[in-house]
């Protein structure tokens, strides 16, 4: 289902059962695959790739470079930016065009969920299963089932498939979702480590 104030580019390639909504415009080169959901106004960049089975809310911006696997779900007014040197013009004043610049590469894994109105520089790497938190800026990599939140985001916990957080199990590396028991090896978060080494170096002195 395509509406029809949606603007789908005939270069485009969309999946059987994808439903398009209101005034979304997916550009020449896009792919999107099977059973996806594209929100009203979503803008799906020329060369984009999204996976099967993603939820793309309202208004979320998608700009060359990305690529989305399946089960991903993007919140509404998320932002991909795609140049970390922005200008527009060169330092002797000409107008930059797009033969300027490369767009930078930028991956959000298998089930990873990106919540309303994130901003994910471009050029990370957003691991499977991860959750980043509404309003956060993303600025570098998160892993498999993080959880970041803020601006500039940082790691403050783990995630299960179902979404709850995961609570360690002492100091084992281990991690087990309250809500339905599934278990994860993980590393620790960096700012346990860090109170680990302060531990250990008072207790040294
Ligand atoms: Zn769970």
């Amino acid at each position: 289902m395509i509406h029809p104030t949606a603007e789908v580019s005939p270069e485009a390639r969309i999946g059987r059962g994808t439903r398009i909504w209101h005034e979304a415009q997916v550009r020449e080169g896009a792919v999107v695959g099977a059973d996806c959901n594209i929100g009203k106004g979503v803008y799906i960049g020329p060369g984009v790739v999204v996976g099967e089975r993603v939820k793309i809310q309202n208004r979320a911006s998608l700009y060359p470079g990305l690529t989305v696997e399946d089960g991903v779900f993007i919140g509404p007014h998320v932002v991909f930016t795609n140049d970390r040197y922005p200008r527009s013009i060169t330092p002797e004043g000409r107008l930059l065009t797009d033969a300027d610049w490369e767009p930078g590469a930028t991956l959000v894994r298998h089930g990873a969920s990106i919540g309303a109105s994130a901003v994910i520089i471009c050029g990370v790497t957003i691991g499977c299963w991860a959750l980043v938190g509404a309003g956060a800026l993303v600025t570098h990599d998160v892993p498999d089932h993080g959880l970041v939140m803020g601006a500039p985001a940082r790691l403050v916990g783990y995630v299960c498939e179902c979404a709850r957080r995961l609570e360690p199990e002492g100091e084992s590396g281990h991690w087990r979702c309250p809500a339905c028991g599934r278990t994860f090896e993980l590393a620790p978060l960096p700012g346990r480590v860090r109170r680990r080494r302060a531990r250990l170096t008072a207790r040294g002195a």
